[in-house]
């Protein structure tokens, strides 16, 4: 806890539930003294998202679906008429046809593809653009990649290309928006049981594998996710962009199954 974040207004996208990474953030934030806005995606998720703004002190609690570019643009506009700025802006946003979170890559359909990279990968580029004439006095912008984008997991398939696509597009972002002061980070975060890993084959098996083989022989929290988030967001920050920061427990360094891992 500490007042680094006070001040500061942000948009959070991503909340479905209190075991959600974004909500991990969205308390690490407001811990930290900043004010924000949370989004629900229809009417079932927000029954569960209400309660959490509330607790989170949210200003601003609206529905977004990225896929409707008219949700998109009331919510910017209720945040410009509310705020008139924005510092901060989280997308932790991702979706692809569960059926196709199994199996092989191989057999990805061109539907499933584009829809995939549209909501996980392109509402980034979306979101940006909205946020960026909020984004008046500088901002900083962070998303929610995974080590699927670096090298093949099994079953993450057509997520994992998204996850490439989505971590160069914080490249290019950053090097768009560099000379606005507005900064573009993702971090790239352990798998964590969430309502949208539970859509990956074999996820129990994925955690336990990181959790046998990272160098902290475990996996992270949403709140140490958080945590991290902290940093990027604040002014600790200033000095990082286009970077995909590995809160992994330090999965992404390992090469090799550790020698005391047994067979699972
Ligand atoms: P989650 O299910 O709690 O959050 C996913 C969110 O995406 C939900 O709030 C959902 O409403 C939202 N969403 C999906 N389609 C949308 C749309 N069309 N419009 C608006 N919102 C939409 O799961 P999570 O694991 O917290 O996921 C958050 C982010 O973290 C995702 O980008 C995910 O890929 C990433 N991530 C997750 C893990 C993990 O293991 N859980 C690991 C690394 C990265």
């Amino acid at each position: 806890q500490s007042n680094v974040m006070a001040g500061k207004r942000g948009l959070i996208v991503g909340v479905a539930n209190d075991r959600s990474i974004a909500w991990g953030i969205a308390k690490a934030v407001t811990q930290n003294g900043a004010e924000v806005a949370l989004t629900y995606q229809g009417e079932a998720l927000e029954r569960r998202v209400r309660p959490l703004a509330q607790e989170a002190g949210a200003t601003i609690v609206a529905p977004c679906d990225v896929t409707d570019e008219a949700s998109l643009k009331a919510l910017f506009d209720e945040i410009g008429d509310k705020w008139g700025k924005l510092d901060f802006l989280v997308h932790a946003v991702a979706y692809s046809d569960k059926t196709q979170l199994r199996g092989k890559f191989v057999d990805t359909t061109l539907d499933n593809f584009l829809r995939t990279m549209q909501i996980s990968a392109f509402s980034l580029v979306q979101m940006a653009q909205y946020a960026r004439p909020l984004m008046t006095g500088g901002g900083s912008i962070l998303t929610l990649s995974y080590i699927g984008a670096e090298k093949v997991i099994p079953h993450y398939n057509v997520m994992g290309v998204a996850k490439a696509a989505l971590e160069a597009s914080v490249r290019y972002l950053a090097a768009d928006l560099g000379t606005e002061n507005i900064r573009v980070n993702a971090i790239s975060a352990s798998p964590i049981k969430t309502l949208a890993a539970s859509g990956i084959g074999d996820l129990r098996y994925i955690i336990r594998w990181n959790e046998l083989n990272s160098p902290l022989r475990r996996t992270v929290t949403i709140d140490e996710v958080g945590n991290a988030s902290v940093m990027l967001l604040s002014d600790l920050g200033t000095g990082v962009t286009g970077e995909i920061l590995h809160v992994d427990a330090g999965y992404h360094v390992i090469g090799m199954k550790a020698e005391d891992a047994p067979d699972i």
